[in-house]
């Protein structure tokens, strides 16, 4: 450590500088770390250059057959600048000591893991994080993480990952903040506010990596890391979005995506990483490629392992993740004149200059505190704050004649797969979720409910019939026990159960690994042989509560018919359980609104509501008509629309009142609504704004969230939301790829979901 200290400090001081060479005013601290960086690479050979470029995993979670191998002789001569997948201090601690001890330069390693939803204390899934509409939350949630990943030796994580999602197929909608830009824009920017803090220095700050880098879900036919093939008009006011905010907050590092784009996979996108990512949006970060990004573009078509690695590079991937292509290649290609001394040294500065940021430099061991560890991770508050933070995520998709909240009082039968296993409730990408530890939706339910309610319990059906497919959906220790019995046995025994109770709560859906990477379905229905258990359970006349686990939007048309309550729980995190208790009880008001459109059927699939009119537009509330944009079998609308939620209490939305009837640009206009709370219950509504821009040289989506604000509000209480609008609100990009807007007509519109809204109209005036 010592040594570190003063390899720092014989550099930090020196005169010579890069100020010299920008344009731009250098600060005192990039001086310094130009200075540092620049006197160090002096010292490195072209190998030791290399070696920094090479990011390793330490194996304790894999996403690719590829593992890293000799990673402690690698080490000690210099041939790896950090490792992922490693944790806990003192292992941190000894990979360190090999670097700081042994390497000839004492570079420390920089240390990364997927730290997606929380850390040991897991929070809900991202896809329901995003339900929560609430940023102050979101941001909460990543700070909390942020310290239990540094209290246990980490420095940099895997997140936020921002893809607009669209399609419910693919298995990683899981993992964004859905389908909305605007709504995705917002959480990006606060997820890495809270992972980085304001300073990347203090000891319980995260380095973040925005990914995947780009436009990973838009991936054809929700086949995971499929083609995208995409118009710039998309591009640029849809699916771009989110990364630039995350950029604009500040993130230090960002991840190329698998997948191709438009013909070149965005690992070897020098048009992505370089012309749109450091030239337009002026990121000074560096870029990672994803988990063998680097030697899977010799399948992709682009040569072999030499030729791939050499295109990666001079592209803009700095960091090349797992594949050692740059490891194994890069000098050779160097001395080949195929890549540049300037290419590789661009990589490295990027990659010290990182570790500077995160001040390994100055204390390699920064992160290895055991009491830390022991102190910081899962403490009691953590999971408090879990528990509350999943309460504010659960979607009440129906609720009829009142059947939620449950009584505590009585019977109930808790029935299904998903009700008594521990393992499935943290949800996918929880690495480092303790299952042992969180508590199954059985037993918070018994916890919370008080020893007034008899609670029953009966397994109800495998989770799916097909036991190879259960196999694949269970990975990662994510097991869901199967019942090798008959069918009808089984059910008869949950019948039996559901007679004996008041009211049935059906736990059901998805396992945990349904979604996720690597997850995609072409059903997404709940599994056939749960479906049968639930219209054997409803057949029982019992009230039936649907408690719906998922990692994407189902397509439960007929549940939504023939189920009086469904609450959509997503995967919850570490408290799932009790926070489920709570809002099923009435303890907590559900508040979740849908971050992603649940189609009626697959077929309907990509279903957003931000779509274009087509010049054949269907009439609203219409269904087949011939010649119009639709289908013969099913109608265009989604069975529950984006925004979509209920509560247990009610709310009114007055006329929309602007305060002008148009405004130019630099001034603004504020569009304001009375909610008032109808019902007899405190709850929390999330008041959203949409706009449409009714011409343009361009066309615009038939509706754009652009504003939303979450409120709580007491029985007959009554406020006014009032949304401020100004020019920039209303900018697109043009055919010309220009941020503008475009005088004219305007909509907006008000509402608690993008469907049911009140609507105003307005002109932006020209100047
Ligand atoms: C995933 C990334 C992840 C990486 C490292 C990949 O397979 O696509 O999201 O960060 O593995 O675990």
């Amino acid at each position: 450590m010592k040594k570190a200290t003063s390899l720092l400090l014989s550099l930090a001081f020196s005169t010579t500088t890069l100020q010299a060479q920008t344009k731009k005013p250098v600060s005192t601290e990039q001086a310094r770390m130009n200075t540092f960086v620049s006197q160090l690479m002096a010292k490195m050979s072209v190998d030791e250059k290399i070696g920094q470029l090479n990011l390793v995993t330490g194996g304790e979670a894999t996403t690719g057959t590829a593992v890293s191998t000799d990673v402690e002789s690698k080490i000690a001569n210099g041939q790896i600048g950090g490792i992922f997948s490693l944790t806990t201090p003192a292992r941190i601690r000894k990979a360190q000591e090999i670097a700081i001890n042994k390497s000839r330069l004492k570079i420390p390693l920089i240390f990364g893991q997927d730290v997606i939803h929380g850390y040991k204390t897991t929070f809900p899934i991202p896809l329901a994080l995003a339900a929560s509409w609430d940023l102050a939350l979101i941001e909460r949630t990543a700070r909390v993480a942020a310290i239990e990943a540094s209290a246990d030796g980490l420095n940099w994580t895997f997140s936020p990952m921002v893809d607009i999602s669209r399609d419910a197929r693919w298995g990683r909608v899981a993992e964004s903040s859905g389908e909305d830009t605007y709504l995705g824009s917002q959480i990006a920017k606060v997820m890495v506010k809270g992972y980085q803090g304001d300073d990347l220095k203090k000891y319980n700050t995260i380095m973040a990596c925005v990914k995947h880098f780009a436009l990973y879900g838009a991936a054809e036919a929700g086949r995971d890391y499929n083609t995208t093939d995409m118009s710039l008009d998309r591009m640029y006011n849809d699916y771009l979005p989110p990364y630039k905010a995350a950029i604009d907050a500040g993130a230090g590092s960002i991840m190329a995506s698998f997948n191709d784009i438009n013909g070149v996979p965005a690992t070897a996108n020098k048009w992505l990483l370089n012309d749109l990512l450091r030239k337009q949006w002026g990121f000074k970060g560096f870029v990672v490629s994803d988990y063998t990004g680097v030697s899977e573009l010799i399948e992709h078509g682009l040569g072999d392992l030499q030729n791939v690695s050499g295109l990666s590079l001079k592209a803009g991937t700095d960091m090349d993740m797992v594949s050692e292509g740059y490891l194994k290649t890069l000098k050779k290609s160097l001395q080949e004149g195929k890549v540049t001394i300037a290419e590789i040294n661009n990589a490295c500065r990027l990659i010290l200059e990182a570790k500077y940021k995160l001040g390994l430099f100055e204390d390699p061991y920064r992160y290895c505190n055991e009491d830390r560890a022991k102190t910081e991770i899962l403490t009691p508050a953590n999971l408090q704050f879990a528990r509350q933070a999943a309460a504010q995520t659960f979607v009440l998709l129906k609720n009829e004649n009142k059947t939620l909240p449950l009584k505590k009082a009585g019977t109930i039968a808790v029935i299904g797969p998903l009700a008594n296993t521990k393992s499935n409730m943290p949800g996918t990408w929880s690495v480092n979720a303790d299952l042992a530890s969180t508590p199954s939706l059985l037993e918070g339910l018994k916890a919370v409910a008080g020893n007034k309610v008899n609670i029953l319990h009966s397994f109800g059906s495998n989770l799916t019939g097909d036991a190879t497919l259960q196999q694949h959906s269970t990975m990662f220790g994510r097991d869901i026990p199967r019942d090798n019995r008959p069918e009808e046995e089984i059910i008869k025994d949950a019948i039996n159960t559901a007679q004996k109770a008041d009211v049935v709560v059906a736990a059901l859906g998805e396992g945990s690994e349904m979604s996720g990477e690597s997850s995609s379905r072409t059903n997404i229905e709940i599994p056939d042989v749960q479906k049968r258990l639930l219209a054997a359970l409803l057949k029982t006349g019992k009230p039936v509560v649907l408690v719906l686990f998922t990692g994407r939007p189902l397509a439960i048309k007929w549940e939504s018919e023939q189920v009086p309550a469904i609450l959509n729980v997503w995967f919850g995190g570490s408290q799932a359980a009790y926070a489920i208790a709570d809002v099923l009880f009435g303890d907590a008001n559900p508040s979740g609104k849908l971050a992603i459109t649940f189609p009626q059927n697959v077929g309907q699939v990509p279903i957003y509501y931000s779509h274009k009119n087509t010049g054949r537009p269907l009439a609203p509330g219409g269904w087949f008509t011939k010649f119009r944009s639709n289908y013969l079998d099913v109608s265009n609308d989604p069975l529950y629309p984006f925004g979509f939620g209920l509560s247990y209490t009610t709310f009114s939305y007055s006329d929309i009142k602007l305060s002008a009837a148009g405004f130019k640009p630099g001034q603004s206009i504020t569009a304001s609504i009375t909610v008032t709370n109808t019902g007899s219950t405190e709850g929390k509504e999330v008041v959203q704004l949409y706009t449409r821009d009714m011409v343009g040289t361009s066309t615009r989506p038939v509706k754009e969230l652009k504003a939303f604000q979450k409120i709580s509000l007491k029985p007959g209480e009554s406020r006014q939301v009032i949304f401020t609008l100004r020019e920039n609100d209303l900018k697109f990009y043009n055919q010309d790829l220009k941020y503008v807007t475009e005088p004219g007509d305007f909509k907006v519109f008000i509402g608690p979901n993008s469907r049911d809204v009140k609507e105003s109209q307005f002109k932006l005036l020209s100047k």
